[in-house]
């Protein structure tokens, strides 16, 4: 039987993709730049495809490969992200006729997929800029899937990623999010999305680990409180978990043998790089990836150490108190993360005409990628309520949050400076929080310092038009 999908890489993601596909009744067609890989991994998993009524159709060449798929044929690229999957494409394209659909699976950036859709279209081809989240558990057993893409691409490749992808409430977290570059660009906004909610826990249990004297064992029992309440999400549940590991060579807390410099692989950096070409204050984002970077700067680290100490000032806290609050601080910064995250996806969604729908993607969060939490169906409801919303934070269930926990999250930002503990993303959040809402921002001393020395003119509170003074001259106002 013809394949009704291919699939090309089967690195660690591709074959658990390409495993899940097969587990759900399809025929896949299988390879893979080293032919051992595919061959070991048919050999490993076609009696779990065969019993679910689906093949795994290994092919040792690229020409065989495309020749085992159905018309038009689906071709899913899974290598590894930048010039290997300019490669695999270049090699593919040639095989493939007119209607045929080469999806990349990989993390790609929005300007990659955009340029390869574009040269596709060229040659007759249609080009899917697929978002998968949820890591290799989620390739595995439904991840979330974030496709971007034409019409003609989704009517093939829908049916199968909406079967293979995580169910929630009987609806799947998989979507058409918009064409070319839409899923990509929606699934970066998600891993920066994610850089701000890690950053966000780190601090949390950098204050209660430094203020309240408790053992990251202790404190996993906080974290699993706090997953039982509006914070419920992966990301809190893993946190207890990796706190209370106990590192088995040394019988010590697992998290204080780890050393202390974030690594990233990129999604965070073009997140806020096209927020910032977008003009969208991604502040949480931003923090999050800075501070990974901060983090690895040690030399530095070691010097300042040296020459300022790193002592944390006492301060007395009440511990149930202090851990309330933080949980406070926590959600109401978060609420700020997933705002500016879906600003950003909406501001990048008009510039490119992708009409993404906001609460769709809420929708398929819910369930299978890292940032799944219960907080995504109070997006969507959100959303759905009034499509319209100038901000999350003004949607009425987070309006109220934030408003209930304002206090909170401003005695831990002030205690956390008072202490010297570093609260970079609960500190810009609440700036952003308290910008938003100001009546008047120093923005109009910066736009008569822009006047001043370079002639930029302003606008007047009362009346229209563009103005300069004349700082030089007479101190006259005229119209620019
Ligand atoms: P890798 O990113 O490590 O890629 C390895 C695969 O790429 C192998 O199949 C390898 O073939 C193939 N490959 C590399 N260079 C070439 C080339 N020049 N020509 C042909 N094939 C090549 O694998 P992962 O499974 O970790 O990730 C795959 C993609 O999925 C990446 O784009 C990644 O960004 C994305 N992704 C990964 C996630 C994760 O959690 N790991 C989560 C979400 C997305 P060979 O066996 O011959 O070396």
């Amino acid at each position: 039987a013809r394949a009704s999908i291919g699939l090309t890489g089967l690195a660690v993601m591709g074959s658990n993709l390409a495993r899940n596909i097969a587990r759900n009744g399809y025929t896949i067609a299988v390879h893979n730049r080293t032919t051992s890989k595919m061959t070991d991994m048919v050999e490993a998993y076609a009696d779990e495809a065969r019993e679910a009524g689906g093949e795994l159709v290994g092919r040792e060449s690229l020409e065989d490969f495309v020749a085992a798929i159905e018309r038009p044929r689906t071709v899913v690229v899974m290598v590894k992200a930048g010039s290997p999957t300019d490669a695999v494409i270049d090699e593919l394209a040639p095989l493939l006729e007119e209607g045929d659909i080469v999806v990349d699976a990989g993390n790609a950036h929005v300007d990659d997929t955009m340029r390869r859709q574009a040269a596709l279209k060229e040659q007759g081809l249609h080009f899917v800029g697929m978002g998968v989240s949820g890591g290799e558990e989620g390739a595995l057993n439904g991840p979330s899937i974030m496709v971007g893409g034409s019409e003609h691409a989704y009517e093939n490749l829908g049916p199968i990623v909406e079967k293979i992808a995580a169910q929630v409430d009987g609806t799947p977290c998989a979507t058409h999010v918009g064409p070319d570059g839409a899923g990509h660009f929606v699934k970066m906004v998600h891993n920066g999305i994610e850089y701000a909610d890690m950053q966000l826990i780190a601090e949390s249990y950098d204050l209660l680990r430094a203020l309240t004297d408790r053992t990251p064992a202790q404190l996993a029992e906080a974290f699993s409180d706090w997953n039982g309440g509006d914070l419920e999400s992966f990301l809190i549940e893993m946190t207890a978990d990796v706190l209370a590991h106990t590192d088995q060579a040394t019988g010590t807390a697992f998290v204080d043998v780890v050393e202390d410099a974030a690594e990233q692989k990129g999604t965070g950096r073009w997140t806020v790089q096209t927020a910032l070409d977008l003009g969208v204050p991604v502040t949480g984002i931003a923090e999050a990836t800075f501070a990974r970077s901060l983090s690895g700067h040690t030399d530095q680290r070691a010097a300042a150490r040296e020459r300022f100490g790193s002592a944390v000032h006492d301060v007395e806290v009440d511990v149930e108190q202090f851990t309330d609050d933080v949980r406070s601080a926590l959600f109401a910064s978060k609420v700020v993360a997933y705002a500016q995250g879906f600003d950003q996806i909406l501001a990048a969604s008009a510039e490119n005409d992708w009409d993404v729908d906001p609460g769709t993607i809420a929708t398929i969060w819910r369930g299978g990628c890292i940032i799944r939490a219960q907080f995504l169906d109070r997006i969507r409801e959100a959303y759905e309520a009034e499509p319209g919303l100038k901000s999350l934070l003004l949607a009425p269930y987070f309006a109220d949050a934030v408003e209930a926990g304002a206090a909170a999250w401003r005695r831990v930002v002030a205690t956390a400076a008072t202490a010297g503990v570093p609260v970079p993303a609960f500190s810009s959040s609440l700036s952003y929080f308290d910008a938003l809402r100001r009546d008047r921002l120093p923005a109009a001393l910066i736009q008569g310092l822009r006047d001043d020395f370079g002639a930029h003119t302003y606008r007047r509170v009362d009346k229209e038009g563009s103005f300069h003074t004349l700082w030089a001259g007479d101190r006259s106002e005229v119209e620019a």
